[in-house]
Order: structure tokens, then C-alpha cells, then sequence
């Protein structure tokens, strides 16, 4: 935090220089009744270094002018201080980040971590952390065994005939697969392609620093598969088509398809990588998800290897995947990349009980992420419904509540017209503005998120947690 000090000019009068002499030293703070017991529970260095950096604090707002009178005098005591002592050193110790409840309706939600595990998977996860597993040790044969083992058979039935490779997430699988495939050639790309995506995602950046050099071909808005073709030289390492996951270039646009592109590539003898971005296993085209095939469709048409990540719409762990060809899935593998990028033990588990679900055939009921976006409106309307009518009884505030319609986001850089028609609810604010309610919900425990429009606060119950329903009725009745 920064503080001002006495040397940006204010000082605070008499009144702060008498108090500045009555703060306690910190020997004398440490050895009273208060920081007695706190040193007991946080040790003597970590109280002692605490107790320094609230003095500098307590210093600083004197100075500052920003503390006096009656305030100052009770600040000063070693009871005050201790409390600030123990205020910091919950908030250095205490759970970070946080559980909260989101209530975008932005299902894949970067900034509150992508996609909500499985009970399954997060049982997984929980048991894994805390005790040996075989994760590289064949039982069987009492000899050292492989990770990717305990996906490869639920991957073979996700992917018949084609093999696989995971990493820590997607850019570092693009990444790995350009290393082992172009390192030193070029990478031909469309320049309609050449895209960021969220958390800093740069295609030219990840190719150059894989040791691949950039080939852009084509133009912002229509690139042809004679383009591709065209620039194709005894340099050319890989074809690279990227999924524009978030934005879309309308009108007169024409980007050359995975077939046509397929076509130039194997005349060449080149291998043709698909970034996928949100690879999913399973057609979401029932749930209004168009923009969207699944992974393996990418492969039939043509592609050599595509990557994607586990946490978007697929629902599970933070991983990248790369699928596809025998051969070259087996360069990847031994790329010294795919050892730094690799899996720890809690994601193969999460991962292995997220593919289970697929495997199963039971991902829209056991997937969280495919669960949300499976919720009609109407369903989501209920649940609002009865929030409302909760709060509204047990806060006597009913009027300011109402459901309406809206639409829920897939979020993510997965889909970018990702839409999902829902039922919002609504809370008005006092005087038209919902601001402070926004805040007071954002600042609580847990914290709620959602979003502010025309001095409403909307909340989307898609991606609550039904589990949380309780907890959001409870906050929402406090603070109206
Ligand atoms: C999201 C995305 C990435 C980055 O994936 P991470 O799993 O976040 O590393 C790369 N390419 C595309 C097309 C994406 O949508």
C-alpha cells in the first residue's frame, strides 16, 4: 500500500507530533498483554515484522493528517495496534483467491478461473494432493510407467485412430508442437488470423518464441488457400490455421477452409496444425452453439494435429491439448518443451475424470460448464423466480426485484456470438442507482459478482452454483 509521509508537504500540526511521540516502541507493543497472545499464534518474526509495518502505517497517516483527535488516541494503544496486527496477518494467511459467486452468466469466465470441475474430478483432485499415487509406476510390473497412461484409453475412445499429447494449457501446446514440428523454419499463417486472446495470447508472439519464424499470408479480411499455397518454400515447417475464437471479421470476409487448406498441405508434404482454441468433445450445436465443431471434426477434415484447452468448453482442468497424428504427435512428445509444460498429478486426475464423463456419454449432466449452458431460460427463470420471491418475503423489499429476459455469454475466447437466451434477476437500486449494492455484494463473504445495467443490478442464476442459491438469497435479504 502506499502511504504519503511527512515529506509530501503536510505534517500534521502539533496535534500529530505529540502523537507521533506517544506511539509505543515496538519492544514496549510486543510486550504487552495484546501482542502476548498474538505472538503465540503467529510466531515472534512474523508479529514483530507486522507490528513494524503498522507503526510505518499509523506514521505515515498522522503525517498524513488522515488520523486525529479521539481517533489518533485510540489508534495509538497496543490494543488498536494489535488489532491491525491481526488484521494484516489474516489477510496474509487467509484463503486467497477466494471462493465467489458468479453471477456474470459468462459461463467460461477467464478471470474467475474458466470452468468449475466436476464433483467427481474435484474429489479426485482433493484426494490426489494429499498422498502418493502410481502416476509413473506400473503396479504390475513394479517398474517405471508413463502419466499420459491413464488418459490414453479414454483418449482413444474420444479420438479412434489418432494420438495425443497434453500440457499445462493451450498456448503452451501450440507452443510445443511449433517447437518440435518448425523450430528454425517458417509458419505459415493468415493474417486474418494472427489474433490476441484474453490473458495475453499473441500467435506472432508464441511463434516466435517457439524458434518459429512468421509467414503471414492473405489479407485482414479474405485469405485463399492459394495463398497458402503460394508461399510455401523448402523453408516452410507448418501451415497454422488459429480459430479466431474471440472477435469475427463480417462482411466481405472468406477465410480457405480446414479441407482446402488439407489439400495444399499434403500436396507439400506439410503438416497442417488447427488451434482450436475451446476444443470440445461433442457437438454443441443443440445447445445454439454453432460457431463451434468438435475437435475430432477438425481432424476429419483434414487437419494433422489440433490443439485446444481443457478449461473452456470442454470443462475441465487447466491443460492443452494436441491430437492427431501418430507420427507427429510423437515428435511432440519428446520435445524437451512438453517435459517443462507437462501435467502434475491432481490434473491427470481431474482430467482423466472429466474425459470419463465424455467417454460415459454423461458430460451435460456431470460437466458443470456443459450443465450451465444446457439450462433453458425457462428453467433459469424458476430458480430466479424463486429468489426473488425469498428475498422479497423475508425483506419485505419486493417490489425492487424482478426477473426479466437477457442472454448469458459462453465466454471464455470460445465462441465469439457464444449467446444463451436467459431469465435475469433484476434488482433495482435506491434512487436508481444499484451501485453500492454491487459493491456491498462484490466486498461481502463470499463475494457475489454481477454486472450493472441502467441502475440495475443483474444477476444471472446460469452460473450459480444451485448450491449457492441459499447463500444469494441470505446476502441479498442483508443488504436491500
Ligand atoms: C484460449 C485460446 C488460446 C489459449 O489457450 P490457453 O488454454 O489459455 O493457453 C489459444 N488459442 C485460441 C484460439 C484460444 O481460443
Amino acid at each position: 500500500m502506499q502511504t504519503t509521509s511527512s515529506k509530501s508537504g503536510r505534517s500534521g500540526g502539533p496535534d500529530a507530533s505529540k502523537a507521533l511521540r506517544e506511539l509505543p516502541s515496538v519492544a514496549k507493543a510486543l510486550d504487552s498483554r495484546p501482542f502476548r497472545g498474538l505472538k503465540r499464534r503467529l510466531g515472534t518474526r512474523l508479529t514483530t515484522a507486522l507490528l513494524r509495518e503498522e507503526l510505518d502505517r499509523l506514521r505515515a497517516e498522522i503525517r498524513g493528517g488522515r488520523m486525529e483527535g479521539a481517533e489518533l488516541r485510540r489508534g495509538a494503544t497496543s490494543a488498536a495496534l494489535a488489532g491491525r496486527v491481526e488484521r494484516a496477518a489474516a489477510k496474509l494467511a487467509g484463503p486467497s483467491p477466494r471462493v465467489v459467486i458468479n453471477a456474470t452468466g459468462v459461463v467460461v469466465h477467464t478471470n474467475l478461473g474458466r470452468s468449475v470441475l466436476s464433483e467427481a474430478a474435484a474429489r479426485r483432485v482433493s484426494e490426489a494432493a494429499a498422498a502418493y499415487m502410481d502416476l509413473e509406476f506400473d503396479l504390475g510390473e513394479g517398474r517405471r510407467g508413463s502419466r499420459l497412461d491413464h488418459l490414453a484409453p479414454l483418449m482413444g475412445r474420444l479420438f479412434p485412430g489418432f494420438d495425443f499429447a497434453v500440457v499445462n494449457n493451450n498456448a503452451a501446446a501450440i507452443m510445443t508442437t511449433l517447437r518440435a514440428l518448425a523450430r528454425g523454419k517458417e509458419v505459415v499463417v493468415s493474417r486474418g488470423e494472427l489474433v490476441e486472446i484474453g490473458g495475453s495470447f499473441r500467435v506472432p508472439d508464441i511463434l516466435s518464441a517457439s524458434g518459429a519464424r512468421l509467414k503471414e499470408v492473405g489479407t485482414t479480411n479474405r485469405t485463399r488457400p492459394s495463398d497458402y499455397r503460394d508461399a510455401i518454400t523448402p523453408e516452410t515447417g507448418v501451415l497454422l490455421k488459429v480459430h479466431t475464437s474471440n472477435f469475427k471479421i463480417v462482411g466481405f470476409t472468406g477465410e480457405a477452409s480446414i479441407p482446402s487448406l488439407s489439400k495444399v498441405a499434403r500436396k507439400a508434404s506439410i503438416p497442417l496444425v488447427v488451434d482450436w482454441g475451446s476444443g470440445d468433445l461433442v457437438d454443441l450445436a443443440p445447445l445454439g452453439i454453432r460457431d463451434e465443431m468438435p475437435a475430432l471434426k477438425v481432424l476429419e477434415s483434414g487437419a494433422d494435429l489440433v490443439t485446444f484447452s481443457g478449461d473452456k468448453l470442454l470443462g475441465g482442468p487447466q491443460v492443452g491439448f494436441v491430437v492427431g497424428k501418430r507420427e507427429l504427435i510423437e515428435r511432440v512428445r519428446k520435445d524437451p518443451l512438453a517435459r517443462v509444460c507437462r501435467l502434475d498429478r491432481l490434473l491427470v486426475c481431474a482430467l482423466r475424470e472429466t474425459l470419463v464423463a465424455y467417454v460415459r456419454g454423461s458430460a451435460f449432466e456431470d460437466v458443470p460448464t456443459l450443465r450451465m449452458l444446457s439450462l433453458s431460460a425457462a428453467q433459469i427463470g424458476r430458480r430466479a423466480g424463486r429468489v426473488r420471491r425469498e428475498v422479497a418475503r423475508r425483506s419485505g423489499q419486493g417490489e425492487r426485484l424482478r426477473v426479466v429476459d437477457g442472454v448469458s455469454k459462453t465466454g471464455g475466447g470460445s465462441s465469439p456470438m457464444g449467446e444463451r437466451p436467459t431469465r435475469l434477476l433484476a434488482i433495482r437500486g435506491p434512487d436508481g442507482d444499484a451501485g453500492r449494492l454491487e459493491k456491498a455484494l462484490r466486498h461481502g463473504t463470499p463475494p457475489i459478482v454481477g454486472r450493472l445495467h441502467e441502475g440495475h443490478l443483474l444477476l444471472d442464476l446460469r452460473t450459480v452454483l444451485p448450491s449457492q442459491d441459499e447463500t444469494l438469497i441470505q446476502r441479498l435479504t442483508e443488504l436491500i
